[in-house]
This record gives structure tokens, C-alpha cells and sequence, in this order.
């Protein structure tokens, strides 16, 4: 396997610019006679799928819920930056770029990052032009604020959902073209597996999740936009259904899998209240405006907050990083929480909580403002709680929010495998170790919109396809291995269910390769998780059958992909000896307990190649070089 990353010549402000015309074009009465298979209707998949079908391709979608407008993008709450410098406050491309780059602790490419900054400001007018209702200033001006990482006001946003609005444009978009027949809409469908012929992913093999029928989808090319897999860790942000299947099936025919160990962690989600507990609940980075953070600075102080005076708190992130104060990026205020936690300083039940206060900003601006900017925030957060955090401090914790790590694409957003591209949170392609917050949905955006329909054009024009029909052996092949899979999960008849089995992965991944981790710890997961998979293929219950809709065989087929991948992200930490960003390796750290990066020997992408079941997998490196942004200790002080 080679890794070629693509990346065009020239000065970095050109390179895109340039790429665009040079790269081949179809022909617009050709266009029609290309079939596209789009993996996802989210942000990314659903912009990629609209776009594509309006430049005159045949487009088939795909997704596993009831319809596109369920993806997990719409949970998406606090923004989308862009570097428009609408408030004069100093923003411009380049800043965004230089944030992105050293925000992801040096170890993202600078060419695809400069482009996404590029990108970022026709993100925004596209999506006003489709009507998506962005938050105004009392003049009428689009409104900003500010995210982790950056000293600008640079994130547009709508209250406290502005992935819920994206998306309905997106999905707007989407309709508009299935009412015109360019694209087909495959919802409640399963990718499963992935077909490559002649070294090309020549198309998909699905399950339809209320019949279960096995079919199989031919097309000249394969997008995956099929979010990210931070529920390999249980407990975490994401939408319950949110997975690694389709990624991890094009790992196995082929497709290099990049820095699977780059996990953001979130700092402030709600708590976790007890031991059965499904899911997670971000409360928005957006809150860091306004919500001042803060323990005790005695250990086991019980009182409650409103007890505490001001010369007993610990407003820890403004005291150690005065530029950046609340607005510090995740993986460092994360880390933060953890430490004071750790010192016994925490909050709420069993200690592991910290205060997000708003009293300064209600006092300073009223509770009607807190209201408009984040109300529907307030509200999910009293439900949950049934504290009101108009009145006392919400208590928050990290938690497993978003992978920066994915499938390796080259500048093209193609995948090892051509013909294989992937886009938004499923590739690994531009947030480096550390996302800066508002930036997940610039780059869905970015690659749906922009990048890919540019890109696969020039594939499409440089490439000979034989035609194919699924009656191609390769694609009744790998049928039969879908369809086998299903039984050998309904067949074990085990003692435990799937949830318990992904609880413990869950566990393990959170304890040994969560915000910390370190060598033995590692170790011992990659001790564990072989043994727990064995059990999960002798004993776990599957109940139901395969000919109707049924719930925890879905979740049967993720969670053996989860229990594959925890091993490959287990493995990836353990080689990659520095802390960089969201990879904290305890060995590797600063005098005053930041992250501390190893540039002469790990400045470059980890990229796994599957190299078959009883195989370790092979380790690519793709090296990074710093040409614009110098590679520097990062600080936020
Ligand atoms: C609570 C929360 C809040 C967030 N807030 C922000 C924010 O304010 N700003 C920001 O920039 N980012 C935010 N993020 C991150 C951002 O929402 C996601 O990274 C982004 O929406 C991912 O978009 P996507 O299109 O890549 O994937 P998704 O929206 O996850 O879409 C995946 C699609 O793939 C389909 N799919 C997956 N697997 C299969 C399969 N095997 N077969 C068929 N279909 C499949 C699904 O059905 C779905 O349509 C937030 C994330 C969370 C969890």
C-alpha cells in the first residue's frame, strides 16, 4: 500500500484554486451516465448526495434511519465557523487555518486545512442562500461568537441547533433533487459490505433493516459520509445509531484506517448519573461564552455552590491559561477537569463534576439574553437534571464526543482504495489530534458541498470502468458473507446481551484509552479485548429473527465491528509514544502537565492496513511537514 497524499504544487493559497482547473472534467451530458452511491444523509453524505445529483449525476443515498433528516448532524448544537471576520475583530483565512493547524497539535496536513478555511466562508452563503435561519445581530448581520481555540468571533450559528438547521437545508436540497429523479433515497437501508472489483469499489451490499433482505448496488463510484465512531466507547455524545460498520467493512477490503486513537474528548457533557445509563448529553461548547468554570480549591468541599465564597473557588481554566481562559480548546480544558477531579475537587455525586456557572453573565446581561443565546440548552439540561441552571451552577464532565481519526484520504478525498472516497467525520482528513470546536460541520460542509463534487468528477474523467451488474460473482460473493454473518449472529444463542458486552468495551476503552492513557494500560486492553470479542462469538443473545425489523441484531453486527476497531485504536495509542492533542499518553508530558509532542520521531499520519483476521495490521506513515504554521510547543497561556 501507498500512500500518496496528492497534494497539489504551488503557494498554499493557490493550491486549491489551481487543483480545480486542472483537474479533468465529465462532460455535462455525460454526467447522467455515471451512477454515484452516497453512503449517509448527514451534513456531509446529504450535501454530497444534493450536489451531486444537481451537477447531473445519478445518485443513490443511503442511510439507516426512517429518513435523511435523522442523521446525527442535527444534534449538532453550537455552530459552524467561517472565516468571514464579520465582526472586524481580526479574523481572516489565514487565521482560521493557523487556529486549525495548531489547534490540532501539528498533526494535521496544512494544504487540506488552508482549503477548508478557504471553503469556509462559501459554506455560509450557501446555506443562507437555501434559507437556513442563522442567528442575527439587531441590524440585521449575520451574528457571531466565539469557540475553544480562537480569540475571534468567528462561529455562526442558530441558538442552540444549528446542526437541525444545516441540515434541513441540506435535506431540503436532498428532496428537492429526489423529487427530480436525480437521486433515489435508500432510508432504513444498511451498508454492510463494500465491493471492490479490479482493485475499484464498484458498489455496496446492503440489508433492508425491516425486511432484511440482501442486496447489492452497483455504481462507478463509492462515497462514505457515515459520521464518526466515538460510540465504540459506549457512553458517549453521539446518536445511539452512530457507527463503524461501514468504515470498518472498506478497512477490511482495503481502505487504510488513519490515527484511529485521535478521540476528542468533550468537556462539557452532562455527568454520568449511574451504571445503566445509554447515552450521553453534550451541553454546547457555546456555553464557554458566558459559563465561567470552577471547583472548590479545598478538596471534599460539600457545600453547596452557592455556599462557597469567591475566594474559595477554583476558576482553574482562566487561572491557568489567562489568553484563552473558558474558551481553552477541548482536549486541554478536558484534561483540566480530569486533573482537578483527580485532586479530589469535583463536584456532585461520586466527585466527578465540575461547575459551568452562569451567575456572572445573568447578573451582567440578565436571564433574557441567556435565554435567546442558549435557552433550548438550559432546558434540555433542567430536564435531564431537574436542577435549573438559571439558579445554581450546571455541573459538567468529559466525555467521548467525536474522532478526529477515520479512513485515510489523499487531498482528492479518496480512500487507498480507488473509486472509495470519504468524506466528513468518516475520514481522518483535517482536524490533525485535536478538533477545535464549530469545525466538524465547516468540514462535512466543506467536502458535501465543495470538495468532493469537484474531485470525484476528475476521477470519473481519468478512469475506465467496465460496465458491471450485481450479478457479478464478486458481488454474489460477498452477498453470501453478509448473509452468513447474519446467521452465525442469530445462531450463537448466547447468555448476554450485545449491550453488555459493548458496555464493558466501552469501559475498558474509556478507563485505558480514554483522556489518559499509558503503556500498560494499553497493553491490558489489547490483553482484554481479543478475549471479550471470543465471548461475545460464543455468548451473546441475539433474540428475533432476520426476515423483520430487529433492533439487537443492528447493534450485534456494530458492536463485533467495535470490538475490532477498540483493538485497532488500543494498538495505534500504544505505538504513537508523545501526547499530542486528544492522544494524552501520561509518559509523555510537560513539566506543568500539557501535552508533549514528539515531532522528530511521530510528525506524521498513522495509517493501518488490514493485513487479515489473525495478522497484526500494517502501519503506513504519510509525514507531515509544516510550512506555514512552525512547528511550536502550543499554548494557550
Ligand atoms: C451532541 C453533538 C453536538 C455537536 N455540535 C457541533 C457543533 O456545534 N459544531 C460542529 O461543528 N460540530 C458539532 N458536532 C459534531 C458534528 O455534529 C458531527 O461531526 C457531524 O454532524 C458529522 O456529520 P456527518 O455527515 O459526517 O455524519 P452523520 O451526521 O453522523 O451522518 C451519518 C450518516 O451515515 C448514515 N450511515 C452510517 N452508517 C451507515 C451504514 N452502514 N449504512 C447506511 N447508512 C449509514 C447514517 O444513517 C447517517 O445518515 C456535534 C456532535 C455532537 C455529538
Amino acid at each position: 500500500m501507498e500512500l500518496q497524499s496528492k497534494i497539489p504544487s504551488g503557494p498554499i493559497e493557490k493550491k486549491w484554486d489551481t487543483h480545480r482547473f486542472e483537474m479533468k472534467l465529465v462532460n455535462p451530458a455525460n454526467k447522467r451516465k455515471y451512477t454515484i452511491i452516497v453512503v449517509g444523509s448527514g451534513l456531509a453524505g446529504g450535501a454530497a448526495a444534493a450536489t451531486l445529483s444537481e451537477l447531473g449525476y445519478q445518485v443513490k443515498c443511503f442511510c439507516f434511519q426512517d429518513s435523511p433528516r435523522r442523521a446525527h448532524s442535527i444534534a449538532a448544537q453550537g455552530g459552524i465557523n467561517a472565516a468571514k471576520n464579520y465582526r472586524n475583530d481580526g479574523d481572516s483565512i489565514y487565521r482560521l487555518f493557523y487556529d486549525t493547524v495548531k489547534g490540532g497539535d501539528f498533526r494535521a496536513r496544512e494544504a487540506n486545512v488552508y482549503r477548508l478555511a478557504q471553503i469556509s466562508v462559501e459554506i455560509i452563503d450557501q446555506c443562507v442562500a437555501q434559507g437556513v435561519p442563522f442567528a442575527r445581530e439587531y441590524g440585521g448581520l449575520l451574528a457571531n461568537r466565539s469557540f475553544g481555540g480562537a480569540q475571534v468571533s468567528r462561529t455562526f450559528y442558530a441558538r442552540g441547533q444549528t446542526g437541525q438547521q444545516l441540515l434541513l437545508g441540506a435535506y431540503q436540497a436532498l428532496e428537492k433533487e429526489v423529487a427530480r429523479g436525480g437521486v433515489t433515497m435508500y432510508p432504513r437501508t444498511e451498508m454492510l459490505d463494500l465491493v471492490v472489483i479490479d482493485g475499484r469499489a464498484r458498489g455496496i451490499v446492503t440489508r433492508d433493516m425491516l425486511t432484511g433482505k440482501v442486496e447489492s448496488h452497483v455504481a462507478d463510484a463509492v462515497v462514505l459520509g457515515t459520521g464518526g465512531y466515538a460510540n465504540v466507547f459506549y457512553l458517549s455524545t453521539n446518536a445511539k445509531g452512530s457507527n463503524a460498520t461501514a468504515i470498518w467493512r472498506a478497512y477490511k477490503r482495503g481502505a487504510a484506517f488513519a490515527n484511529p486513537c485521535y478521540t476528542q474528548i468533550h468537556p462539557t457533557c452532562i455527568p454520568v448519573g449511574g451504571d445503566y445509563q445509554s447515552k450521553l448529553t453534550l451541553m454546547s461548547e457555546s456555553l464557554r461564552n458566558d459559563g465561567r468554570v470552577w471547583v472548590p480549591r479545598r478538596r471534599g468541599d460539600t457545600r453547596a455552590p452557592g455556599q462557597i465564597p469567591e475566594s474559595e473557588r477554583d476558576y482553574y481554566l482562566e487561572r491557568r491559561y489567562p489568553s484563552f481562559g473558558n474558551l481553552a480548546p477541548r482536549d486541554i480544558a478536558s484534561r483540566a477537569a480530569k486533573t482537578v477531579c483527580d485532586e479530589g475537587r469535583g463536584v456532585g455525586p461520586g466527585g466527578f463534576g465540575v461547575y459551568l456557572d452562569f451567575a456572572d453573565a445573568i447578573g451582567r446581561l440578565g436571564a433574557a439574553t441567556m435565554r435567546e443565546r442558549y435557552g433550548n440548552l438550559f432546558e434540555m439540561y433542567q430536564r435531564i437534571t431537574d436542577e435549573d441552571p438559571y439558579q445554581v451552577p450546571m455541573r459538567i464532565y468529559p466525555a467521548a464526543h467525536y474522532v478526529m481519526g477515520g479512513l485515510w484520504v489523499d487531498y482528492n478525498l479518496m480512500s487507498t482504495i480507488p473509486g472509495l472516497h470519504v468524506i466528513g467525520e468518516a475520514n481522518f482528513s483535517d482536524h490533525g489530534a485535536n478538533r477545535l470546536g464549530a469545525s466538524a460541520l465547516m468540514q462535512g460542509l466543506a467536502d458535501g458541498y465543495f470538495v468532493l463534487p469537484s474531485t470525484i468528477g476528475h476521477y470519473l474523467a481519468s478512469t475506465r470502468l467496465d460496465p458491471i451488474d450485481p450479478s457479478h460473482a464478486e458481488f454474489r460473493r460477498v452477498e453470501a458473507e453478509v448473509a452468513a454473518r447474519t446467521k452465525q449472529l442469530l445462531g450463537i444463542d448466547g447468555k448476554r446481551t450485545v449491550d453488555s458486552l459493548h458496555r464493558e468495551l466501552g469501559r475498558l476503552l474509556w478507563d485505558k484509552c480514554g483522556m489518559a492513557r499509558n503503556a500498560g494500560g494499553l497493553r491490558e486492553a489489547l490483553d482484554r479485548i481479543p478475549a471479550l470479542r471470543e465471548e461475545f462469538w460464543r455468548n451473546v443473545k441475539v433474540p428475533g429473527s432476520d426476515g423483520e425489523l430487529n433492533q439487537a441484531l443492528e447493534k450485534a453486527g456494530r458492536v463485533a465491528d467495535f470490538l475490532e476497531l477498540g483493538e485497532l485504536l488500543c494498538r495505534d495509542a500504544l505505538h504513537r509514544e508523545e501526547s499530542c492533542g486528544g492522544h494524552f499518553r501520561e509518559e509523555h508530558q510537560t513539566d506543568d502537565g500539557e501535552a508533549k509532542r514528539d515531532d522528530e520521531r511521530f510528525a506524521y499520519v498513522a495509517a493501518w492496513e488490514y493485513a487479515g483476521a489473525d495478522q497484526p495490521p500494517r502501519l503506513h506513515r504519510e509525514p507531515l511537514s509544516f510550512e506555514y504554521v512552525h512547528l511550536a510547543q502550543r499554548s494557550y497561556k
